[in-house]
Order: C-alpha cells, then sequence, then structure tokens
C-alpha cells in the first residue's frame, strides 16, 4: 500500500487540518467536496458574524458547534495537511501525534454522509477532553471517538481563536 504521500490534493471525504495559532494546535475537519469542509468549530468560536465570505457566504452552513464552510475559511491561511488513514503502525509512531492513523477510513461517500449528518442533526457539545475537532473528523472517518491531539500538553486546542 501507499505509504505517506508527500503531498496530494485532498478529495471528497478526506480529513483534513491545518495548524491554528502559529502550531500550538491544530484544526481539523471533513473535505465533502465542492472546496467545502464541515468541522467541529467550538464553543469559543460560534460564528455569530461570520467575516464575509463570497466564497462560501451564501453555502456557509451552521449548526451549532457543526459548520460547514468554504475550505479558504477553514485554512485562514495556512497549509491544507491531509490526515491519513490505514498506515502501517511502525509509520504511525515515527509520525506527530494527530496526523495520521493505523484505523482504516470507511469509504469516502460514508465519511461525507456522516459529516453532513452531524451538521443537520447535531454532535455532541464541544468538549476538549471528549469531543474536539479532531474527534469529530476521526468520528466521521471510522465511526470510532478518538483523539490523539489531546496528549499532547496543550491549552485550548480550537477554542482560541
Ligand atoms: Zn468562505
Amino acid at each position: 500500500m501507499a505509504l505517506i504521500p508527500a503531498y496530494r490534493r485532498p478529495e471528497a471525504g478526506d480529513h483534513i487540518y491545518c495548524r491554528r495559532q502559529g502550531g500550538l494546535y491544530d484544526h481539523h475537519g471533513i473535505y465533502v467536496g465542492d472546496d467545502m469542509v464541515v468541522h467541529l468549530q467550538g464553543k469559543g468560536k460560534k460564528l455569530g458574524a461570520p467575516s464575509e465570505c463570497n466564497k462560501c457566504g451564501n453555502k456557509r452552513f451552521i449548526n451549532g458547534e457543526i459548520a460547514k464552510v468554504c475550505i479558504d475559511c477553514f485554512l485562514q491561511g495556512e497549509t491544507v495537511e491531509i490526515y491519513e488513514y490505514g498506515v502501517p503502525l511502525f509509520i504511525v509512531t515515527t509520525r506527530k501525534l494527530g496526523t495520521c492513523s493505523s484505523v482504516p477510513s470507511k469509504p469516502p461517500h460514508e465519511v461525507i454522509e456522516a459529516a453532513v449528518y452531524y451538521l443537520e442533526k447535531g454532535f455532541a457539545p464541544y468538549d476538549l477532553i471528549s469531543n474536539n475537532c479532531e474527534h469529530f473528523a476521526v468520528y466521521c472517518k471510522t465511526g470510532r471517538a478518538i483523539s490523539l491531539q489531546v496528549v499532547r500538553p496543550i491549552v485550548n486546542p480550537c477554542n482560541i481563536m
């Protein structure tokens, strides 16, 4: 199987992430195609008055803490990274925590269905330990709720926008 590709463009159903706060933490979401991303945005940044965006302004959909925004709004100028699944364990252990998983991904259409389902029905409230943005994406990809990011000594990820 392919190991970690050097770079590829996100495809619909991919779990993507990018740096936030200059690398203090990573923010995660599911790329659902058409330049749109579904993500758990967290309590601290409910987009009460979202910044103007010509690209996704009228396609943006926010339901509590789950939001669908364009990839530009998601990335906020950072570089997109792809969270790979089904990576051999001996490689996972050499990578930064919270960037890949040995667990296989569900097929892309099921991942997108899951993300859209939570966008419409809501997801359990955001919580750093049990339910963060990485959890949401991992859960859409695998049906399992795990986050490796919280193992790192970081403060308040995804909530400090
Ligand atoms: Zn946008």
